[in-house]
């Protein structure tokens, strides 16, 4: 059976690219979203994987132009939709948020035809992702410097909650948060229709980061094995899960000076930054409030009272 995805169409055992239109820009033109069609050889299920919801992660833009050339349709079971670009606008003018609306795409899921920019683009992709058994939405911890994560976002209680797990372990960057998202998300919504979907957040990094986009290529090859798209096996590896995430913010202004590297584990009351001056002197000292794992940080490192400093995973344990 032909599937098609906007523009694109492919029969069993074919592959085609094309646009799923979604309006007009400002000149009157219509736009569309670059699509992909892999429809394998062999029944089997179906995945949907989306990148550059937010337009400053370019990441699983990176990971997506790598898998598709390497998607053999004579050798897949099932079917593979992919939109590679999600947030048209932003992605133009390489920003975080659509311009159009000043929205954060993943706060828009699942979207509204007769909505804004953002809930419309949101809509359209909704339509296309909840066609599938299970979701992939490629992120990255922005321009932040952020470890390689899997997020699950449904929440604890969520009758889902046990399979977006399994689909997180399956991708494997090793770290996995599971901590309900804000209300928004496609890993929100999703779930809500009952496919299991996950945010694997592929680092942080301003333009493209080669080593995250290698463990972006490997965790879709990873479910894509796992799942039985493609033959072989593969045997999950135990992740390391933070079950909270605690941020930091500066309380004074200066340099920030960090005693630990990403991924470190740290000890409550262990150092973990100094906010400094130009002349070096030190204005304050900042430990941990908890047990955790060096998340996330900022890039640049000076900041204003109140500022984002860092981000530890808390609440540890794996599974
Ligand atoms: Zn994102």
């Amino acid at each position: 059976m032909t599937t098609r995805l906007g523009t694109a169409s492919a029969g069993p055992g074919e592959v085609d690219t094309g646009r799923l239109e979604v309006g007009e820009t400002r000149d009157g033109s219509t736009f569309g979203l670059p699509v992909a069609v892999v429809n394998g050889a062999k029944p089997g299920k179906t995945l949907y994987m989306q990148a550059a919801s937010d337009g400053d992660e370019l990441n699983g833009v990176g990971v997506l132009q790598r898998v598709v050339p390497q998607l053999d349709p004579a050798e897949i079971a099932g079917t593979i939709l992919i939109v590679g670009i999600v947030n048209y606008h932003a992605f133009q003018v390489a920003e975080h948020r659509n311009p159009i609306d000043d929205t954060k795409m993943n706060r828009a899921y699942p979207g509204s035809e007769n909505g804004t920019s953002s809930e419309r683009i949101a809509a359209a992709t909704f339509e296309a992702a909840t066609r599938a058994d299970l979701i992939l939405d490629l992120h990255q911890g922005s321009t932040s410097r952020m470890i390689d994560e899997v997020r699950v976002r449904c929440g604890t209680r969520h009758r889902l909650h046990d399979e977006c797990l399994e689909l997180a372990k399956a991708f494997g960057c090793g770290y996995v948060l599971d901590q309900k998202g804000p209300d928004g998300q496609l890993a929100r919504a999703a779930p809500d229709e009952g496919i299991p979907t996950v945010d694997p957040e592929l680092g942080g990094c301003v333009g493209w980061d080669e080593t995250s986009i290698r463990k972006g290529v490997e965790g879709v090859f990873n479910v894509l094995t796992y799942y039985d798209f493609l033959e072989g096996t593969v045997d999950p590896e135990r992740q390391t899960r933070a079950n909270g995430f605690e941020q930091y913010g500066a309380s004074c202004g200066g340099l920030i000076d960090f005693e630990k590297d990403l991924g470190d584990e740290v000890a409550r009351g262990e150092t973990l930054y100094r906010i400094t001056t130009p002349f070096g002197e030190t204005k304050e000292t900042v430990t941990a409030d908890s047990d955790g794992i060096l998340w996330r940080t900022r890039r640049l490192p000076q900041v204003a009272t109140g500022e984002y400093v860092c981000s530890l995973g808390t609440d540890l344990d794996s599974y």
